[in-house]
């Protein structure tokens, strides 16, 4: 496997500076350590071995990296959008030049497959190349002329806002909520997750040697219940871009209120995939398999409810378990591997105790449905359960782990109701080939994205986010303005109308 050896070698020259000395924050435009020296213990999920120590921060830190993004938003907001756009185009040809390294350290902090994350990185530099080229227009806005005067409506940037990201795919979605801030002309300050929390760093450092004004971007790394509730509670900090649970979108509502924030949240997902009997079956099988088992699951656009047709069920379900029988588990740097091991222990306890409870409500464990211990400890098999029904619990929760369970339906009807009856309402994948029905579903099913005849293909200009317990706020092309900008109206006069005159 020269391949494999190739990147053990080359992640572990890029990991000995994080095991060598604590990876610290970065505000105003240098490094350094939690103000009160306090560090937790990041691992890798390979084999739970310690890589490196990080920065703990508390308020007072929360207060130094929301300061220096106020201070730095009057400058930053000056700088014309060609300004802005040329530096945004900068950081995405070095997140390039350094695409290998950012992919190698994401793939062992985090459990994700390089085959999936060699193209993170790049993902992440065409989102910054995306916002750049519309920085020079993210201040327009609506001409609205009435019969006296002239209306018409300029964006203008927030101010410091607070990004708070997961750990799924960390660098391609901190890139994601982080390009359009700036573009917008805003300041950030970025609170990445404890689990995984490397490649935030080496972006912090791309920027920097981008030639972003210092402040600009700040990092503060930290628990999401120390750091992360103290940015959303500062004063400095106008609005909370915010992707994970659900429940604690729920707390940083609760934690913001008292500032009136203005948030945006991308939360979790129980997104179905309908299948029915007329569609393209091979290709609906590969979109099925690949939309749930890629990335280990841990995706917030899974498709983690198969609903199939009666007609086709027992077809269908017998090549899917042929094909999730085959799926290749390994080593995340193994060119080869297909699913990698899950994130952190606490998340392999909270996946593998889905098996329990698929048994208890009477789902039965087609394939897989135990750990792999001979691969390591966060291992688990690529599982499927079938005979589900959509009131048991493991077609209710997000599990977010390689776990797929299937639900038979007989009529369209039906289909929507299931599909409808769960808390989330992120994205539906629908296959069909009749044209009146695929408008009639994606017209019904109470979701933020459809894809029809298709896997979750992303459009940057297009809306991204969920309704219901999935999210508030939608990301994407002129939408991530929306958030990060406020409008105002400017109301001109075009000659002597009328005006009321009192105490004359
Ligand atoms: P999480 O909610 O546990 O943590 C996310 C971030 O929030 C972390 O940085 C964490 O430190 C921070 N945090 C935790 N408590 C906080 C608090 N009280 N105040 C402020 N910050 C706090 O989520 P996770 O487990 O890291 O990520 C997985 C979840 O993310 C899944 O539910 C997944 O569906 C969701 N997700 C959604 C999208 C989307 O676009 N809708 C994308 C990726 C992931």
């Amino acid at each position: 496997m020269p391949e494999l050896d190739e990147n053990l070698r080359d992640a572990e020259r890029h990991l000995d500076r994080f095991r060598s000395a604590p990876t610290l924050n970065w505000i105003n435009g240098v490094p350094r350590a939690a103000i009160a020296g306090q560090v937790f213990q990041n691992s890798t999920p390979i084999d739970n071995s310690k890589l490196g120590e990080i920065a703990r921060s508390q308020a007072e830190d929360i207060d130094l990296a929301a300061c220096s993004a106020q201070q730095a938003f009057m400058n930053w907001r000056a700088a014309s959008g060609h300004e802005r756009r040329q530096v945004l185009h900068r950081i995405a040809d070095l997140i390039e030049r350094r695409a290998r390294e950012i992919a190698l350290v994401e793939c062992l902090d985090t459990g994700q497959a390089i085959r999936y994350m060699s193209k993170a990185a790049l993902r992440g530099a065409e989102n910054f190349r995306f916002f750049a080229d519309r920085a020079p227009q993210a201040n327009d806005g609506l001409s609205l002329p009435a019969d006296t005067h002239h209306n018409y409506t300029i964006r203008q940037p927030i101010g410091a806002v607070g990004i708070i990201t997961p750990w799924n795919t960390p660098f391609m979605l901190s890139t994601w909520k982080i390009a359009p801030a700036l573009a917008a002309g805003c300041t950030v300050v970025h609170k990445p997750a404890e689990w995984s929390p490397l490649t935030a760093t080496l972006l912090a450092e791309i920027a920097t040697e981008a030639g972003l004004p210092n402040g600009v971007w700040n990092l503060v790394h930290g628990l999401g219940e120390e750091a992360g509730k103290a940015l959303t509670e500062h004063p400095a900090i106008k609005a909370v871009g915010f992707v994970g649970e659900s429940a604690t979108g729920c707390r940083i509502m609760a934690q913001g209120a008292s500032t009136l924030k203005r948030v945006h949240f991308e939360l979790g997902g129980k997104n179905p995939v309908v299948v029915f009997d007329d569609a393209d079956l091979d290709r609906a099988l590969d979109a099925v398999i690949f939309m749930l088992y890629s990335l280990n699951g841990e995706r917030c656009t899974s498709s983690s409810r198969l609903l199939v047709h009666h007609n086709i069920a027992a077809d269908f379900l017998a090549r899917l378990c042929d094909r999730v029988r085959n799926i290749r588990v390994g080593h995340p740097l193994d060119p080869e591997t297909e699913v990698g091991p899950l994130v952190h222990k606490s998340h392999f306890d909270k996946v593998v105790g889905y098996f329990d409870i698929a048994k208890k409500d009477g789902a039965t464990i087609a394939v897989g449905g135990h750990a792999l211990p001979r691969h390591g400890q966060n291992y688990v098999a690529p599982t499927l359960f079938t005979g589900v029904t959509g009131k048991m619990r493991v077609a209710q929760e997000e599990i977010f782990g390689p776990v797929l369970c299937a639900i038979e339906f007989g009529s369209e009807d039906e289909a929507i109701a299931v599909a409808n009856d769960v808390p989330y309402g992120l994205a539906a994948y629908v296959w069909t080939e009749n044209v009146g029905r695929a408008q009639r579903m994606a017209h019904a099913l109470d979701v933020g994205m459809v894809w029809v005849n298709s896997d979750n293909v992303r459009h940057l200009p297009s809306p991204f986010g969920g309704v219901k317990a999935s999210g508030i706020g939608r990301d994407g092309g002129d939408y991530s303005f929306d958030f990060y900008m406020e409008t105002k109206n400017v109301c001109v006069a075009m000659g002597s109308h009328k005006i009321a005159r009192l105490g004359v």
